[in-house]
């Protein structure tokens, strides 16, 4: 395996002469789809001791990437990058199609080896950092849409963090930025730190005559352009799917007809990873905003507070569905699909798991016996301390913080019902999280 990853790291070095002028690169550090990142240190360092090195993530991009996705992802991180928890890029280096973005080094664990054993004020610093981080992207009208803990960098010694990959990211359509959003320019009076260290860089890489070629945006002909064949969609008989109606004469009579069958499939974004994504973007709905990435920062929390991780297991779109519909009930999930235009028919009713419960539960598994049998729950008809089903009769909004729940205020959990609000527009965005008992008055 060192040897395949040798090689990947002596081509691609042979590819963009320019890199191995400037850095010393050392290992892979991370793969993902659409990219290998590797740890790299600058040349002019090599002869100080590791601990004065200055280290930087390169991010290689693969060939076939879209120019326009490159070059979308770059200006995410020109314009957002290097505060607020965003990472930020030192340099862009190009030659022909390999392209790499090198951007500080943070170093990181795997979310699964401290998933369990953050307390609760860890947790809350975490996902304070998290919904800092996204409260800057939205201001900016973008839309990261891969939230998940390997894009987002803890580095848990110095309590560091930093949001990384907008390899997905997107604008919003239908929430403009606001009109106090910081502009571009605001970074310089913002952050003079990353600036001073940037231009130091530039400055110190200029002063040896290596052409550093500040961040540049790839031409976009380098590529061939990505082809979407077009559906063949027969055109239905007069009358028999007016186009618009929204309904067919088919519907309810126990099939579906020939044009209805033809109907093309629903389009709308999908991008993200499986576990992460809103009932929005399963539904695919096309109004999707910044709100898909405050429920990911749910999912996250739901993970962290009960020691799960993958939170949501499921392997497509309609288990993802099946299992929100576990975790919220079937009626609030048909509520929601009701209100974006969708319609969801499941076989049975859920009333949905109450997060407090499974928390408890998963942190630490119930007895083996049973204390007293006849303390069933009427819904599920376990027995009561078994039992992890949702209660109905006590208001969402009351935060009760004289129990805790496997270690945890009850305002955390409360917060995660927030953010994992199945309705989008009912859905906490990241300045109202922040805002939240749990992170704005911890202990209140
Ligand atoms: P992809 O689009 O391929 O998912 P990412 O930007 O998410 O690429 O990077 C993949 C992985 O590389 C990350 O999960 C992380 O482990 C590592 N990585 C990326 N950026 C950095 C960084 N700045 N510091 C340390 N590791 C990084
Ligand atoms: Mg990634």
């Amino acid at each position: 395996k060192l040897d395949v990853e040798n090689e990947q790291m002596q081509e691609l070095l042979h590819k963009l002469p320019k890199l191995g002028k400037i850095f010393d690169v050392h290992k892979k550090i991370g793969e993902g789809t659409f990219s290998t990142v590797y740890l790299g240190s600058l040349k002019m360092d090599a002869a100080l001791p590791e601990e004065h090195k200055r280290w930087f993530a390169i991010k290689h991009l693969v060939p076939t990437a879209h120019p326009a996705r490159i070059e979308h992802e770059l200006r995410c991180l020109q314009d957002m990058g290097g505060k607020h928890n965003v990472i930020g890029v030192e340099l862009c280096l190009r030659n022909l199609d390999t392209i790499v973005f090198v951007m500080p080094y943070i170093p990181h664990r795997k979310f699964s080896e401290y998933v369990g054993d953050m307390d609760a004020e860890e947790v809350r610093q975490y996902m304070t950092a998290l919904l800092v981080a996204l409260r800057h992207v939205h201001s900016f009208g973008v839309i990261h849409r891969d939230i998940k803990p390997s894009n987002f960098l803890y580095d848990r010694e110095n309590r560091r963090y930093l949001l990384v990959d907008f390899g997905l990211a997107q604008r919003t359509t239908s929430e403009p930025p606001p009109a106090d959003a910081p502009r571009k320019r605001a970074r310089d009076e913002d952050e003079p730190a990353h600036d001073a260290k940037r231009m130091a860089l530039d400055l110190s890489l200029r002063a040896r005559g290596v052409d550093t070629v500040a961040p540049v945006v790839p031409r976009r002909t380098i590529l061939p352009k990505v082809q979407i064949p077009k559906q063949n969609i027969p055109k239905s008989a007069p009358g028999e799917w007016p186009p618009g109606a929204g309904r067919c004469a088919c519907a309810g009579a126990g099939g579906v007809c020939s044009a209805c069958a033809a109907r093309p499939a629903a389009r709308a974004p999908r991008a993200g990873t499986q576990g992460f994504r809103p009932p929005e973007v399963l539904l695919k709905s096309p109004r999707q905003g910044t709100r898909v990435d405050t429920w990911a920062a749910g999912v996250v929390l739901a993970s962290l507070l009960t020691a799960r991780y993958p939170f949501f297991r499921a392997a497509d779109d309609v288990s993802a569905l099946a299992e929100l519909a576990d975790l919220l009930g079937t009626e609030p999930l048909r509520r929601t699909a009701h209100a974006l235009g969708r319609r969801i028919v499941t076989s049975s009713r859920r009333r949905g798991l109450c997060l407090r419960k499974l928390a408890a539960r998963l942190r630490s598994p119930a007895p083996a016996c049973a204390p007293a049998a006849a303390l069933a729950c009427a819904h599920c008809r376990v027995p009561a301390h078994q039992c992890l089903c949702r209660d109905d009769t006590r208001p969402a909004d009351v935060i009760d913080n004289s129990v805790s729940i496997a270690g945890f205020p009850d305002s955390a959990f409360a917060l995660a019902a927030k953010l994992l609000e199945p309705l989008p527009s009912e859905r906490y965005s990241a300045q109202r999280a922040l805002e939240h008992p749990f992170l704005a008055a911890p202990g209140a």
